[in-house]
């Protein structure tokens, strides 16, 4: 007797719809079916939208049961633990250990949710400061914006999910969210876990289905007061065209770039830390991974040198094997892509240090020198264990080059020059400057998000609350 593949269906008020076609989801190792989830149509993401507006208006929930919830949330993820990894291995094809780092981040997120939701507040504005107002008081105060409309990507789907959930229950919003269809379980059964932490049905409807289709219908829908989307650049433009006058945040790519000066203590650890965070981190398929390393040329052969070893060090595999650094790419049209720029770029002059290599949709971490500005490794977004090690001689040099990106998301810097240091703060145009550590670095309750190309907002529950509410200024005539 075969077992039966379990099946996921959409989520509208609580209850899981299981009709229409499916869409099947695979192991990205084994290439195993692993689940069948039904695609949402025109007429679910309707009812489902219909459905978070009824209880938007309807289900009123105080902010210290929403934080509540949103504990019990955290404390559920840790009790399913196991199982969150294991299908975060199956369907994304990430080494088991960054999938551990994954699910104690979402627990992380939904526990600053929960922090925040008991101290969303608006600020006095002295008003009778001015001529004429001297019998006038002011304030604002901050009210949800009712119904948000979240589509996230495969790479870190339960994380990066937690990140829109999270602060839209914090505000006392309801939810549509639409997971990625290439890895969407892990989502699908936190959904299951909010139901049990006790968030009322209607305030998290999920659909499922393909960008084009389901995400489509969600992004011209009218009723959705805000939208939040971690993806590309080319949707991401697609959703702020398509949605208009409303609110829009959007976490999209990178190149992230590290500089390394000849100052920087302890190149040995950096090179490590740079291999791990260039080619472990969700195999390079992160928006913040490591990409372009600019390295001082005092120090560049050296640092090479262990960089090269590093990289070679990391063990690729099977992901769901402990001993496993670098698991497999998310599909084969990815990792072909991926080792066709690193062909392209060898054709036209770059020199491979080692990988460039596959094995199924495994690529080796890939190192690559002797690369140019027009080379797509360097200029656009790799999202592969792909990592350029470029040499510069001076500093104004090198924050040029930098800078010279469509995106803007992170960008690392080692140093002990605190004048350097306070030059890439002022000159790098990036949403975040990370000093003596590389551009991967986030920790979940800090300010997260880009500028140019890389989007619009920031994340970190705090500040995505600030963008899922209104701010209403009072002014009152005594
Ligand atoms: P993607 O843009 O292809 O898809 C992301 C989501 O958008 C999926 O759910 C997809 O179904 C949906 N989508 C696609 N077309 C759509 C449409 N027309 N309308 C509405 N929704 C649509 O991205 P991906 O391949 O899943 O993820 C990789 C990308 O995500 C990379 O570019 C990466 O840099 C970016 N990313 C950014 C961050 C960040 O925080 N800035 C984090 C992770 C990934």
């Amino acid at each position: 007797m075969t077992n039966k593949v379990q099946e996921y269906g959409n989520t509208v008020d609580g209850v899981e719809i299981f009709k229409g076609e499916k869409i099947p989801v695979y192991n990205k190792y084994t290439n195993e079916l692993i689940g069948e989830v039904y695609k949402a149509d025109q007429g679910v993401v309707n009812d489902a939208v219909s459905n978070a507006v009824n209880t938007f208006t309807k289900v009123k929930l105080p902010p210290v049961d929403r934080s509540e919830i949103l504990l019990q949330t955290a404390k559920l993820l840790e009790e399913n633990r196991e199982e969150l990894v294991r299908t975060l291995v199956q369907e994304v094809g990430r080494a088991i250990n960054d999938c551990n780092t994954e699910v104690d981040r979402a627990i992380n997120t939904f526990t600053i949710s929960a922090e925040e939701a008991k101290r969303i507040s608006g600020h006095g504005v002295p008003i009778e400061g001015q001529k004429g107002n001297e019998n006038r008081f002011s304030f604002t105060v901050r009210t949800p914006v009712g119904v948000v409309g979240a589509i996230t990507p495969f790479n870190m789907p339960l994380n990066l999910s937690a990140h829109k959930i999270g602060p839209a229950i914090a505000a006392g919003n309801t939810v549509v969210l639409k997971p990625s269809e290439i890895a969407p379980i892990t989502v699908l059964k936190l959904v299951k876990i909010m139901k049990e932490a006790g968030l009322p049905d209607g305030y998290l409807n999920v659909v499922n289905g393909f960008g084009s289709e389901t995400g489509q219908y969600l992004i011209e829908d009218e009723r959705i007061n805000k939208f939040t989307f971690t993806g590309s650049a080319r949707v991401g433009k697609l959703i702020k065209n398509t949605t208009g006058i409303k609110k829009v945040s959007l976490e999209l790519g990178n190149n992230s770039p590290t500089i390394v000066h000849k100052d920087a203590a302890e190149i040995k650890n950096i090179a490590k830390l740079a291999a791990q965070r260039g080619f472990i981190t969700a195999n390079g398929q992160a928006c913040i991974a490591v990409q372009r390393l600019y390295v001082h040329k005092e120090i560049y052969d050296e640092f090479l040198s262990e960089f090269i070893q590093s990289a070679k060090s990391l063990k690729v595999g099977n992901p769901a094997d402990p001993q496993t650094d670098i698991g497999v790419m998310i599909s084969e049209k990815e990792v072909a892509r991926v080792d066709n720029w690193v062909r392209e770029a060898i054709k036209n002059g770059a020199k491979l240090e080692c990988g460039g290599k596959r094995e199924g949709t495994a690529y080796y971490p890939t190192v690559l020198t002797n690369v140019n500005q027009d080379m797509k490794v360097v200029c656009e977004e790799v999202f592969g264990p792909v990592v350029s090690v470029i040499p510069y001689e001076s500093i104004d040099a090198v924050l040029q080059e930098v800078n010279n990106s469509d995106y803007g998301l992170q960008a690392g810097i080692f140093t002990t020059n605190l004048n350097f240091a306070m030059r890439a703060v002022r000159e790098l145009e990036f949403g975040g400057i990370i000093i003596n550590d590389v551009s991967t670095f986030r920790t979940d309750a800090m300010p997260y998000g880009g500028i140019k190309n890389s989007g619009l907002g920031k994340e970190g529950p705090k500040y995505t609350i600030e963008e899922m509410t209104n701010e209403k200024v009072i002014v009152m005539n005594l």
